[in-house]
Order: structure tokens, then sequence, then C-alpha cells
């Protein structure tokens, strides 16, 4: 598989009154073509911000976004709106990512518009249908507007639009956290469908491990602006070794009442994303904390067939042969 995006020592920082808010620090991985990357981590980690900033919906501190080759953080934005249909996003909450007052097929005809993609109106009135036919949203609904429907046909309206500029790289940001379970499957299914359909490649945002796991090859977890551990999906699952991992995969459901998982519950203070010290981001509320962690940064390194971790006592805690 050849590398479509690698993304090396990306910070995006915002100037807050009481300092700097480093809200993606330093993060650095690599996404194959046609594979999907989980971004996992708790609210307000950084993961929505790294997507932004490498779809350029916000400008990055510094850090190189490189795409196909090419240093898109560092192209003209003219360059760059010539790149956009090729990069796409598709967002949380449908219902505000759409526009009200247009009708469906408004809203998926909307990108073709703006690129100036099948300028005859019945050659582009037939390929909104045929996108519709795509992600599964019945012909009827063509007219009716994003309030009309359930969230599950609106968000099929967010991906209807997102695949319109035929894109290569899609940034998924929570797209099933505000669905109800049985519609969470049917989305998730849906897009594993249309990624072995057009070899799609995805960058999968969500707080929920038991969501990437079903979708993704690789999973980075992120703690304030940084990930703390990286590896193939099935690894992350079967050897767990950063305590903030293990801590996330604690809170997954078993679904079986002989089997129960013991849940972690992190205690302690969130460290600050303002002005962060040198220290271990997670060592606050870490039963693991020595004074290496309140006083250092531990790396993240590769301890064993790819499989990167943060942490001063990894070594320690885990058995790394099995690694
Ligand atoms: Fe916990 Fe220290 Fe590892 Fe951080 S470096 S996760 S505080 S043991």
């Amino acid at each position: 598989m050849s590398t479509l995006l690698e993304v090396k020592n990306l910070k995006k920082y915002f100037p807050v009154p009481s300092g700097t808010l480093h809200a993606v620090d330093d993060v650095t991985f690599t996404l194959d073509q046609g594979e999907t990357l989980g971004i996992v981590g708790e609210s307000g980690c950084g993961k929505s911000t790294l997507g932004k900033t490498i779809l350029r919906l916000t400008n990055p501190t510094s850090g190189e976004v490189i795409y196909n080759g090419r240093n898109i953080a560092a192209i003209s934005d003219k360059e760059f709106v010539a790149l956009r249909p090729e990069l796409q996003m598709i967002f949380q909450d449908p219902m505000s990512s759409l526009n009200p007052r247009m009708s469906v097929k408004e809203q998926i005809e909307e990108p073709l518009l703006i690129y100036k993609r099948y300028p005859d109106r019945a050659e582009r009135e037939k390929k909104v249908l045929e996108l519709m036919d795509t992600v599964g949203l019945a012909r009827r609904y063509a007219d009716m507007y994003p309030h009309e429907l359930d969230g599950g046909r609106r968000q099929r309206i967010g991906i209807a639009r997102g695949l319109s500029l035929e894109p290569k790289l899609i940034v998924c940001d929570e797209p099933v956290s505000a669905l109800d379970v049985l519609i969470q499957a049917q989305i998730l299914n849906l897009l594993m469908d249309l990624q072995q359909e057009k070899g799609l490649t995805y960058m999968f945002i969500t707080h929920d491990l038991s969501v990437v796991k079903h979708i993704s090859n690789n999973i980075c977890v992120m703690y304030l602006g940084q990930i703390v551990e990286k590896c193939e999906t099935s690894r992350l699952f079967s050897h767990t070794l950063h305590p903030y991992t293990k801590a996330l995969l604690s809170a997954i459901p078993v679904p079986s009442l002989s089997k129960k998982r013991e849940r972690i519950i992190l205690k302690g203070e969130l460290t600050s994303p303002i002005n962060p010290k040198n220290c271990c981001r997670f060592a606050p509320r870490c039963i693991y904390a020595t004074d290496e962690c309140f006083g250092t940064a531990p790396e993240l390194k590769d301890v064993g067939n790819g499989h990167m971790v943060a942490c001063h006592r990894v070594a320690e805690l885990n058995d790394l042969s099995e690694v």
C-alpha cells in the first residue's frame, strides 16, 4: 500500500488570555491509501482540531501535512482550493452542518455547483440521484428538508455531499456519535462498503474505541493534544500498553452476563493544555506516576512490531516480550 497522508510534527496552538493553548502538540503519523486510521480520545483532547488542521480548515502553527507527496500545509490558498475536492470531511452533527433551508437534492448538488461539475442541469440532477442511491437514501426524500428526516438519513446526506466531488481522503469527525446504536451500525457498514467500492482512505475521529475497532486498520490514542499509543487495531485490543488506553478500554461494555471487565475510574485533575509543563500530561490521573513522570515528558517510542507508546514505565508495567 502506498502512503497517501504523512503528518509530521504537526502543532496547532491557540493564543488565550492566560498563555498558549496546545490543542495539537507534535503529532506524527502516516496513513496508507485505502486504509482507515482511527483517532481516539476524550472530548477536548484535540482530535477534531487535528482533523481540521490537516484539512486546512484552520492553519497549523507548524509541522507538515504531506498529501500525495506535497506538503499541503505550505501551499498557497489557490493551490489548496484546487485540491479541496480530494479532501473532504463528514461532520458529527448533520443538523448543524446542513443548511436547514435547502432540500436534500440542493444540499447534495451544492458542491457540484461550486466546483462547476456537471454543468448540464439534467446530468447534474442525475448525478445527485445516483449519489442518493449510493448512500442508501431513497429518491422520494429528494425534495424534503433536513428537519423532516431522522438522524441516520441526515448523516447519509452529509456522506453524499462528501462523496460528490470524488474525494480520496475523508476525515470522518464523530460521524455516528449522535446516532442510536442500530443506525450507527448501518452508517459504519455504509462507510466500509464505500471504502471497498471506491478505494477511499479514512481518518476516523471518535471518543468511542468500540466504534473504531470495527472500521480501523490502525489506531492513534490521543491525550491532551499528543499521541500516547499508536499501533494496529487488533494489537491495541490484544496488547494494550498505555495506562490511559487501558482506562478507555475498560469503559467499553461487555455484552455478556458471565464476563465482567473491571472498570478503571480515572481520578485526579486534568493537566491544563495551556502552557503545559515538560511532563507526562497523564501523570495527575495515572496511578503509576512517579517523580520522573512529573518531571519529563515521555517520548513516543516503538516497543516492538511498530507498537508506539509514550510512557516511562511501559516496560515495567507490561510484558513486552508478548508485543
Ligand atoms: Fe503513567 Fe508515568 Fe506512564 Fe505517564 S509516563 S502514563 S504518568 S506511568
